[in-house]
């Protein structure tokens, strides 16, 4: 995320390395480089002048007072100044309410029917009633990939195929959930390609008719200031209540994310990092900062854990390991875990000073899928007790599995170490301390 931005910052700070003290002109040499990274990533001019005006203020106010290194001073100063850019605190979305109406406005393309679906289940995941509903009477396909969606995750779709007036769909969709007793009802409206007049007008009349408890307005990062420059359009017509930022996962370079609340003064409530329902995160400035800053986002790494993990499952797995009995299920098992964790990349990017270490990197959860494909292809008996694998079996599991004997070979070898490893820390650490790393 944001790779370039990153680097660009690093260098800045650099330029300060080995310098024992903050002076007037290396003061001024850095700012100068923060304010062309921030311009080169595509933030507004105007907000990346105020931003290195306030950094360079700081830095000259605390030159004398501090006894720190330089370019830690810096660093801190700026990730002050970019926290409080993106908006200080993570903000909530209001879902009180019987229902609470969520409108879900943007340019087509942006990420609305895939956001749509991403919050019902982040919402159904807090045990809420939820229902989703197809407002877009335009593309036909619309209805159906928010009913695909729906299916997926288990949550009820509201649509009217053949009705062509939004304000109604909205309207009658909103009823319909007060009667079934929903929580919240997501009303996806539909977008075009540009900002355009009739879109917008639609827009404020399903606004106008159903008074919505919190308008969320979808911006895709990749287009940095053009989709800032659209938040601004929508927001003088709907005033709407927060942003959801997508498509985090893909090489935008940073412009939204770090504009979009300076220029329209509204904060960014979602990201969003990856087409999969689970890619979805509470969006907190704070964290995004050090992210930018290259110090990796710890805290979403562990949250993002705690909600894969199945307690259950720790459990027998902390079992099996204590008493060596780990096989290829467990293995198995374990990597569907990481799986619902999300996007590998993006979460070994959140491992402090990993951003730039896996930018080139070609990982992502289809990696796995070998690894899936081998264990798969195996009997029960194998899985339990991969030392009865020998030639033959191994020519089958290949052949099965559509991999290669090595690709089998090289599985087979890196359970056994696996497994020694696991065997010599039980007897090394004693099973408690074990138990407590992984459970
Ligand atoms: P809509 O027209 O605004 O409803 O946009 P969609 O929800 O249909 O999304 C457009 C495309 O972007 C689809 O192919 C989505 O899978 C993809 N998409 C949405 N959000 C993300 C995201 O956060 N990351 C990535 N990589 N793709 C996304």
């Amino acid at each position: 995320m944001f790779e370039s931005l990153q680097d660009k910052l690093s260098g800045a700070f650099k330029t300060l390395k080995g310098k024992g003290r903050i002076t007037d002109v290396n003061i001024a040499a850095t700012v100068k480089e923060i304010r062309r990274a921030l311009i080169d990533a595509d933030v507004n001019y105007k907000v990346a002048k105020e931003v290195t005006d306030r950094v360079k203020q700081e830095a000259l106010d605390r030159k004398v007072k501090v006894a720190v290194e330089p370019g830690q001073l810096f660093t801190k100063i700026v990730q002050d100044e970019l926290t409080h850019l993106m908006g200080g605190t993570a903000k909530n979305v209001n879902i009180t309410g019987s229902p609470a109406v969520i409108l879900i406005a943007g340019l087509q393309g942006s990420g609305k029917t895939t956001f749509s679906g991403k919050f019902a289940s982040y919402l159904k995941k807090q045990g809420k009633q939820v229902m989703l509903t197809a407002a877009d009477v335009y593309r036909p396909a619309a209805i159906t990939q928010l009913q695909v969606l729906g299916e997926q995750i288990g949550v009820d779709v509201y649509a009217e195929p053949d009705n062509k007036n939004a304000v109604d769909i909205a309207r009658n969709a909103v009823a319909e959930a007060k009667s079934k007793g929903k929580n919240i009802v997501i009303i996806d409206t539909a977008g075009r390609l540009a900002v355009d007049e009739i879109m917008m007008q639609e827009v404020e009349d399903i606004k106008k008719a159903i008074n919505p408890t919190e308008i969320l307005f979808v911006v895709d990062s990749m287009t940095g200031q053009d989709a800032v420059n659209t938040a601004k359009a929508f927001n003088d017509r709907l005033n709407f209540d927060g942003v959801v930022l997508t498509k985090l996962d893909g090489d935008a370079r940073g412009g939204a994310a770090l504009s979009v609340k300076a220029v329209v003064d509204k904060p960014i409530k979602f990201m969003s990092t990856g087409e999969k329902m689970e890619d979805l995160d509470i969006f907190h400035p704070d964290r995004m900062a050090n992210r930018i800053l290259g110090m990796g986002d710890v805290i979403s790494l562990v949250e993002r854990a705690q909600q894969a993990y199945d307690e259950e499952d720790a459990k027998r797995l902390n079992k099996k390991m204590r008493e060596n009995k780990f096989d290829l299920n467990d293995f198995l098992s374990q990597l569907e875990q990481i799986k619902k964790m999300g996007n590998v990349k993006d979460l070994m990017g959140m491992i402090p000073g990993m951003g730039k270490a896996v930018k080139d990197l070609d990982i992502d959860n289809d990696s796995f899928k070998p690894i899936e494909a081998v264990i798969k292809s195996m009997t029960p008996k194998e899985r339990e007790n991969p030392d009865i694998i020998n030639g033959t079996r191994r020519k089958r599991i290949a052949n099965g599995s559509g991999t290669s004997i090595q690709q089998v070979n090289n599985l087979l070898k890196q359970f056994d170490q696996m497994r020694k490893m696991m065997k010599k820390m039980n007897k090394l650490q004693g099973a408690g301390r074990l138990g407590k790393m992984f459970g």
